[in-house]
């Protein structure tokens, strides 16, 4: 009984409304203990007599449950509920302490940005592996869309293995700048986040797994594109394996060798790259040397980049 009045209270809450819990205790016991009530039909009693003195429609109060299977596609409004069944695409660090675990989940007919609250309290999911999202709600920010679990909502491992659909970006520019935190970077091993300074913002000091990185500025001479390059295609572009990079920090006593590195190789050069596109980055999937000769314009954006900006009079 005690379970049952804690689930009515946690979802008025969410609607907005703080019920005490033993106000629904003492209704709960005179319908399940006085008039032998089963505690199922004891709660949705409860429920609608809350719903009626709070004037809650009835549709926002079991929105959450029982939602519609939708694909990710399909997922055009803000705060609906819905269920998606998909694949983790990719796991990104979460930046602030309210969120969990942020990253792509996909499916057959897209990819979309999954948030997971720290407060919902649900279990990890794994890159690569396949999952129900149940009962979670859409959220819209400037014109993107993108899911949110939190308490309500439910994961589900599956072992079908969905193929996710993308439709890459192309992007042909030169890279005008390789951000802090690329090269060889240190891991959280429990929530993948990047250390600073060998800590985790959530986990504190831990042992960190080493990682290659790099986060990198393009520009066509019209527009810019932030572009990100995980491991795999930062050691075939610049044929500085992991290893390797690890090497050079101990050799040298610094990290930021590996950087240096970097920045002497790619800085300058033009590439045409492809890939997943989300928020401001390009999540590159492939990316090769442009073969155009340098033009006047190239020569003039680099020239701008590596100066500061001049102020219109
Ligand atoms: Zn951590």
């Amino acid at each position: 009984m005690k379970e049952i009045a804690k689930q009515i209270e946690a979802r008025f809450l969410e609607l907005g409304v703080k019920v005490q819990t033993s106000e629904i205790e003492t209704q709960l016991d005179q319908l399940i203990n006085k008039f032998k009530v089963p505690p199922e039909e004891a709660r949705r009693n409860v429920v609608n007599l809350l719903l009626v003195k709070h004037n809650i429609p009835k549709a926002n109060y079991f929105a959450a449950h029982d939602t519609m299977q939708v694909k990710t596609s399909d997922i055009k409004e803000d705060g609906n509920w819905v269920t998606v069944r998909g694949k983790i695409v990719q796991l990104w660090e979460a930046n602030q302490e309210s969120i969990a675990q942020v990253g792509l989940f996909g499916d057959e007919s897209g990819t979309i940005k999954f948030t997971k609250w720290a407060k919902a309290g649900l279990p990890s999911v794994e890159e690569g592996k396949c999952y129900i999202f149940k009962n979670v709600v859409t959220s819209e920010w400037q014109g993107k869309f993108s899911v949110m679990l939190n308490k309500t909502s439910e994961i589900i491992p599956i072992t079908e293995d969905i193929a996710v659909s993308s439709t890459p970006t192309e992007f042909i520019g030169a890279i005008v700048d390789i951000q802090g935190g690329s090269g060889l970077i240190k891991r959280c091993p429990e929530c993948n986040r990047a250390l600073v300074k060998g800590a985790c913002g959530e986990h504190g000091k831990v042992e960190g797994l080493y990682d290659l990185r790099v986060k990198a500025v393009m520009d066509d001479g019209e527009k810019v594109q932030d572009i990100l390059l995980n491991r795999e295609i930062t050691e075939a572009l610049t044929g500085i394996t992991l290893e390797k990079a690890k090497e050079m920090a101990t050799e040298a006593l610094d990290q930021v060798v590996v950087l240096d590195m970097i920045k002497s190789k790619l800085v300058g050069r033009y590439y045409v790259v492809s890939g997943a596109k989300l928020d401001r980055f390009l999540l590159v999937e492939s990316i090769k040397p442009d073969v155009k000769p340098m033009d006047e314009d190239m020569k003039k954006i680099l020239a701008a980049s590596a100066a500061p900006i001049a102020q219109e009079a």
